[in-house]
């Protein structure tokens, strides 16, 4: 249960110095009040934030996991590559925490440029719906954690959730899907499915994918 991992009391309570120790060593003041501008929602065994981290290398970013065990393999993953590659992989860490519940503890307003949820956990019966990581409710929280112009990155194989996480953005004020240009020119696209562990499984099997790419909105007045 929750009881088992701290839970910051708010944004400003997050330790970054164990999550990025070579940003925030105390010689090195102009880079402790950069902030995570990067979030991977359910990121499992971190193969997203590991090609990020080389492709965005000044971008603080973390994965946040529910499952201990995940985690404590993400971390120990992580050490390892900062051990083999010197001065690389600083910038990636990750967290065990309830992202449902407690994305406004770890990230202030308009904090986040992209938040990324890929190949959530479907929950296919009707009754589990409110289980989904994207829905009404939490579009809200993601859209105050997200800045103007924020990317929220979705991909799944079950057509179905795929529908619905869609529908979830379109209905929502704050968002509007991003221009097939766009995504085309985004080097962040291709990742969703070549850099995470379950999008390398879907294209073994030679499943279909389901994106969903939305901007964060400026507010209309
Ligand atoms: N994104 C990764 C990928 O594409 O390879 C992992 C996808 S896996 C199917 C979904 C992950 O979300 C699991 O590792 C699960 O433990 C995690 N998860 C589910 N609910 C969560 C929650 N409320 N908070 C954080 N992580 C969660």
């Amino acid at each position: 249960s929750d009881s088992h991992f701290p839970v910051p009391v708010s944004p400003s309570h997050v330790d970054y110095s164990t999550h990025y120790p070579q940003h925030f060593s105390t010689s090195d003041q102009a880079g402790s009040c950069k902030k995570i501008q990067f979030a991977d929602i359910g990121c499992g065994f971190g193969g997203l934030l590991i090609s990020l981290s080389t492709l965005f290398p000044e971008t603080l970013m973390i994965g946040m996991e529910l499952r201990d065990k995940v985690t404590e393999y993400v971390k120990e993953r992580i050490l390892a590559l900062r051990v083999a590659n010197p001065g690389q992989y600083q910038n990636i860490s990750v967290v065990r925490t309830n992202s449902m519940k407690y994305i406004p503890n770890f990230f202030e307003k308009a904090q986040l440029s992209k938040m990324f949820f890929l190949f959530p956990d479907p929950h296919f019966k009707e009754k589990n719906h409110r289980r989904r990581v994207i829905s009404p409710f939490l579009l809200d929280e993601y859209a105050y954690a997200l800045q103007v112009g924020g990317i929220i990155y979705t991909i799944t194989d079950v057509e179905e959730l795929g529908d619905w996480m869609k529908a979830c953005l379109d209905n929502h004020p704050m968002f509007e899907a991003l221009p097939s240009e766009e995504l085309e020119a985004d080097p962040v696209t291709k990742l969703l499915s070549s850099a995470t562990e379950e999008g390398q499984k879907v294209d073994r099997n030679g499943g279909q994918t389901f994106l969903a790419v939305y901007r964060r909105l400026a507010p209309s007045l």
